[in-house]
């Protein structure tokens, strides 16, 4: 943008200054949701000057070389890397610019414990329960990328979401559609949220060719450029029963309001239906900059670098029911929903385990069913138990065992 036009930009817009003063935490920043945060948060610098979202810490996972690049460009006050052995590269790449240095799974906690305005939760899988919390236990803004969490741990984020008063924002593109349709308000009158599926990139394959799909064709999704887990969680559809679990935590929905639509477009993100026979949807090009500025943002709205939508050019939106037949990771997440108790929490960990073995390329594609549902047997128990976060964590660790026992048995 010309200076002029961001100029002309800028005085369109009432006074944005106490939002871009916020600070802001990126959990998990060299990812695909912490890169887009960063280009975000970069975009925003550049045409509301270089002081807007002043960054607290970045952290990542083992990417330390990235992390390095991503300090020196955005500047945070501390950078930590969760893999302790990168610890002394860190350092020596942050040597002389004054950002601080950490390493550990406690640091990353302590990280998001830090004073700050905004974290982004972008770390994937339940390795973000404990930071998330860490961030929801200081009352302050959470912009939640992560859905494993809420989904193995929902009903400890809600305990812990009422006693300090934070507001979690999500970051997920339906979730985040549902929240603004929603206007912030509640769900009570709603008769129907329904969370559109791309289809993923075998929405049309038979079970004879997923059988065999490889996990280079399962990663390459037709409309979204996501982490490695997420893409085949797509592909399995696991990723629409997560995110139906998701939204029954978020938004206190319960189960028999919630459905799926499969979209191949990936324009139409959400329909929210009441008993008047009004169903409100949220559209925009799939483009998870989009709702990552929106949650910076909130309750306001800043530019961010995301694509537009063109209808026009899209054409055609289509829509289609989900076929559970092909796709039974669906099934077994509205089972484990039902069931309550820890089963969300033995399914997240099942497919985590399966999903890795299979990127692993140890079992095939539609062994991640067969790993989850056989893991959801063993647990039974499970289910009847309230949830603790000591509970939780237990179950994480207990079915990421029984999961790994049946890959190595199927490999
Ligand atoms: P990714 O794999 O690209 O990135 C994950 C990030 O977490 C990386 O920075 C990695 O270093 C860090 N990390 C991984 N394990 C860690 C650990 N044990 N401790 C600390 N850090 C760790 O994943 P992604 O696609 O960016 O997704 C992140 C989360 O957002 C996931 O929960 C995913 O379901 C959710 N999400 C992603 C998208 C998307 O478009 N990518 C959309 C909606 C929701
Ligand atoms: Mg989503």
């Amino acid at each position: 943008m010309s200076a002029l036009a961001a100029k002309r930009h800028i005085g369109a817009l009432p006074d944005l200054s106490p939002i871009l003063a916020r600070s802001v935490t990126v959990l998990g920043s060299t990812g695909s949701i912490g890169v887009s945060t960063l280009s975000v948060i970069a975009h925003a610098r550049e045409i509301y000057g270089a002081d807007a979202l002043p960054v607290e810490a970045l952290t990542a996972g083992s990417n330390v070389d990235v992390l390095i690049e991503q300090a020196r460009a955005i500047r945070p006050k501390l950078a930590v890397i969760a893999d302790e052995t990168q610890l002394a590269r860190l350092k020596d790449g942050l040597a002389g610019t004054g950002i601080e240095a950490g390493a550990g799974r406690v640091a990353v906690i302590d990280a998001a414990a830090r004073p700050s305005d905004t974290v982004m939760v972008a770390i994937m899988g339940a390795a973000a329960i404990e930071p998330a919390l860490a961030a929801i236990a200081r009352g302050v803004t959470v912009a939640l990328a992560n859905k494993e969490c809420v989904v193995a741990a929902g009903g400890v984020f809600r305990a812990a979401i009422e006693a300090s008063g934070a507001s979690v924002l999500p970051v997920d593109s339906e979730h985040n559609a549902v929240f603004q349709v929603l206007g912030g308000g509640d769900a009570s009158e709603v008769e129907r949220v329904t969370l559109t599926a791309s289809g993923g990139p075998f929405r049309e394959w038979t079970l004879e060719q997923m059988r065999v799909a490889t996990p280079k064709q399962a990663v390459a999704h037709p409309n979204w450029s996501m982490g490695a887990k997420i893409s085949v969680d797509s592909a399995s559809l696991m990723n629409k029963g997560l995110e139906l679990i998701e939204a029954h935590f978020l938004f206190a929905v319960p189960p028999e309001k919630l459905a799926v639509l499969v979209h191949p477009q990936s324009i139409v993100h959400c329909l929210v239906t009441y008993g008047d026979g009004s169903t409100l949807a949220h559209l925009s090009a799939p483009d998870m900059r989009t709702p990552i500025a929106y949650a910076l943002a909130w309750p306001r709205r800043i530019a961010s670098p995301s694509r537009q939508l063109d209808l026009a050019a899209a054409g055609q939106l289509t829509f289609q029911a989900p076929d559970h037949d092909r796709f039974r990771c669906l099934g077994l997440a509205l089972d484990s929903m039902g069931k309550g108790g820890l089963a969300p929490t033995v399914l997240n960990a099942a497919n985590e385990i399966a999903v890795d073995a299979y990127l692993n390329e140890r079992i095939g594609f539609l062994d991640i069913p067969l790993v989850v549902e056989e893991t959801l047997n063993a647990a039974e128990r499970a289910n009847a138990q309230a949830q603790t976060l000591d509970g939780v964590l237990a179950a994480d660790a207990r079915a990421r065992s029984q999961a790994g026992e049946i890959c190595a048995r199927l490999a």
